[in-house]
């Protein structure tokens, strides 16, 4: 396997394009503006040049990982000569069964097909296309040169020899793959979400503000990050997505998705990617900055 196509250049497209360069395979990173796939590049030179700066890696391996990406709008050409195709676009599961439609037409005859999908069933995925046996959930850690974990998750329908290509590949790129199953949120997110949910909640009912619950749960039980900074940097949209499947999934109201986060969402708060969400993020500056609406006298 060398060449590999990742679709949707955002918070983890990036990343996955960065991590496979960076291990040696070619990358084509595809989206749908040339704006998204600039600032892409961006922000994986940026993150090539921390790694530089750190002495992880020598400049010489930085010009050789950016040398391996190609980018394009177009996703026929972006695909047609890769052996593996990495779904990264936004958590939709309309979008995601008419992207993998257009890969399945548009791919050789046992090309990989992988989503990097949070919690959509890889199982309807995979129904979408010709060849069920060969699509799979490859779900990176976000950020992904950074995090070790890869959850493997096998469809239904997913043969033993894919899932095994994937497991290999993905200790080949330095991670730890852990291998589950197929059902709502897989284990990642079912464990996660209702957290930073609970997280809002108790925010939303006033026992305490944006500080001071990310304070308990980093002080108090060892996170690196608060469930309210984590749902930041993960991206209000995508936390919304996905407990909206939790929700649908299991039909049980316990993965309702608070009020105040749909609120957030529809008003275009969507956190670190937008700029403002429990925190605010002014460019080039590393303060955490709770959000003013958020602020307490
Ligand atoms: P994002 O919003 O940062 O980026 C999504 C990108 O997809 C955007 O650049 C958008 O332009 C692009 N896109 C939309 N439609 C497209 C199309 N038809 N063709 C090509 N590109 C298209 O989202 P993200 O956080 O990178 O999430 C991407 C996927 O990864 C989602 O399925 C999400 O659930 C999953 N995921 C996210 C995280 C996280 O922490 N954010 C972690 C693991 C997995």
């Amino acid at each position: 396997m060398k060449q590999v196509a990742v679709i949707g250049s955002g918070t983890m497209g990036n990343g996955i394009a960065h991590a496979f360069a960076q291990s040696g395979y070619t990358v084509s990173l595809i989206d749908i503006s040339d704006d998204a796939l600039k600032k892409a590049l961006n922000t994986i030179e940026k993150n090539l040049g921390r790694q530089v700066e750190k002495g992880l890696i020598q400049e010489e391996a930085k010009k050789k990982a950016l040398a391996n990406i190609t980018t394009t709008t177009f996703l026929k050409e972006g695909i047609k000569e890769a052996d593996l195709v990495i779904e990264a676009a936004t958590e939709n599961v309309d979008l995601k069964l008419k992207i993998f439609r257009e890969i399945d037409e548009n791919t050789r005859p046992g090309t990989i097909l992988a989503s990097n999908t949070s919690s959509i069933s890889i199982t309807k995925i995979a129904a979408s296309t010709k060849s069920p046996e060969n699509v799979i959930g490859m779900h990176f850690m976000n950020p992904v040169p950074v995090m070790k974990l890869v959850e493997v998750i096998r469809g239904y329908a997913t043969s033993d020899a894919v899932t095994k290509t994937i497991m290999d590949l993905s200790r080949a790129l330095g991670k730890i793959p852990v291998e589950v199953n197929d059902y709502p949120g897989f284990v990642a997110n079912r464990i996660l979400m209702p957290m930073i949910n609970e997280a809002i909640y108790t925010l939303y009912e006033g026992v305490a503000g944006v500080n001071e619950i990310d304070t308990v749960m980093k002080l108090g039980m060892a996170h690196p990050m608060g469930p309210l900074q984590l749902a930041d940097f993960i991206g209000l949209d995508t936390c919304l997505s996905i407990l909206q499947v939790l929700h649908q999934g299991f039909g049980n109201p316990k993965y309702a998705p608070c009020p105040l986060l749909v609120n957030m969402v529809q008003a275009g708060h969507r956190g670190v990617k937008s700029g403002n969400g429990f925190y605010k993020y002014t460019p080039g500056s590393k303060d955490l900055v709770v959000a003013d609406r958020f602020k307490r006298s």
